[in-house]
């Protein structure tokens, strides 16, 4: 049987999320006009999730699941659901109640009227500390100015995509995959809607600080050019810089021969700054290289230890 709706649910050591998780979106389900499949994507969790979803997966044949053979990361997790689902409807969200499964059908319903992507956008983040708070809104605005397609802020992987929209996502080749980059990027008919974040509903933040930096570097490195031209700007300023100070110097020397011309500090300083700033440009391109490397390696996306309730491979896996 063909679902109508998938629901995809990345899960990275959840256990105290899971049964509630469960209880919240099979409530949705049930609600839904037509049969529906929840794909569950075990990152390679270290705690009972797993067990727990194979037991789901038991009780209710509405629930599928995929485990990598290792933690790979949120956005490979969500890639592999979009490779395996098979619904007309492809809803993404967060195991840990963050993104309210009771939106669902308000994304539905602008679906109907013809959105092939809905995301929703968050207006507060209730209680989450203020460095997260603040470290977010400065990298979604910075993103939104430098990146070549329009991002919109404050959105996170939580959205509907129609299936046509899937289907461009997983023809995409690349493996450095900021899903929410690359959701704008395709293009169709897009609207947000609004709702506040709640807070975790239980367990820890799974995204560690490096997690979040790598996650906010890709997002960077994959949809702007602007750190590219940085240094080159850098570079012409400081050119500008040594020409003023060339022709101050000739006229002291000229026509102040009592100035001292001494400056053994500004020597120190000025050296040391361009060495930073020669560095900081390598580093750059370092990033970019980098990303180049991995592309050429063509290695798979992630690997798949155990698949529970799809039949046959996924239809658009990426080679
Ligand atoms: N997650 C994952 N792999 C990871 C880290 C996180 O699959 O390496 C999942 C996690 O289980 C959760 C979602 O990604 O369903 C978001 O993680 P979290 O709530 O920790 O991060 P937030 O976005 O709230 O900062
Ligand atoms: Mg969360």
């Amino acid at each position: 049987m063909q679902p109508k709706y998938s629901l995809i649910v990345p899960i990275y050591n959840e256990e105290a999320t899971i049964p509630e998780m469960y209880r919240r979106v099979a409530a949705i389900m049930s609600r839904l006009d037509d049969a529906v499949e929840l794909i569950l994507i075990n990152d390679g969790s270290r705690d009972r999730s797993l067990q727990m979803i194979r037991d789901l997966h038991q009780q209710d044949e509405r629930v599928c699941y995929l485990s990598f053979a290792r933690n790979f990361g949120h956005q490979m997790a969500v890639t592999a659901g979009l490779n395996f689902a098979r619904g007309q409807v492809i809803v993404i969200l967060d195991a840990d109640l963050q993104d309210p499964p009771e939106l669902i059908p308000d994304m539905i319903e602008k679906w109907r009227q013809g959105y092939q992507v809905v995301y929703a956008q968050r207006t507060q983040r209730r209680r989450e500390n203020w460095f997260k708070r603040f470290t977010a809104y400065a990298f979604y605005r910075l993103l939104k100015h430098l990146a070549d397609v329009d991002i919109p802020t404050d959105t996170g992987d939580f959205c509907l995509l129609d299936r046509q929209v899937v289907d461009v996502l997983n023809a995409m080749p690349e493996r450095n995959r900021y899903i929410r980059g690359l959701r704008s990027w395709v293009g169709f008919q897009q609207t947000a809607i609004r709702f506040e974040r709640d807070p975790r509903f239980a367990g820890e933040v799974k995204y560690t600080f490096h997690k979040s930096l790598a996650l906010a570097v890709n997002g960077l490195v994959s949809f702007s050019k602007v750190p590219l031209r940085l240094s080159t700007y850098v570079g012409l300023l400081s050119a500008l810089m040594a020409i003023v100070m060339a022709f101050l110097v000739l006229y002291w020397r000229f026509f102040e021969p009592n100035s001292p011309l001494t400056g053994f500090a500004s020597i120190t300083v000025a050296i040391f700054f361009l060495g930073a700033v020669q560095l900081v440009s390598i580093g750059i391109l370092g990033e970019y290289i980098g990303r180049i490397y991995e592309e050429v390696k063509g290695r798979p996306l992630y690997t798949m230890s155990e698949i529970g309730g799809f039949h046959e491979k996924p239809p658009s896996e990426v080679k």
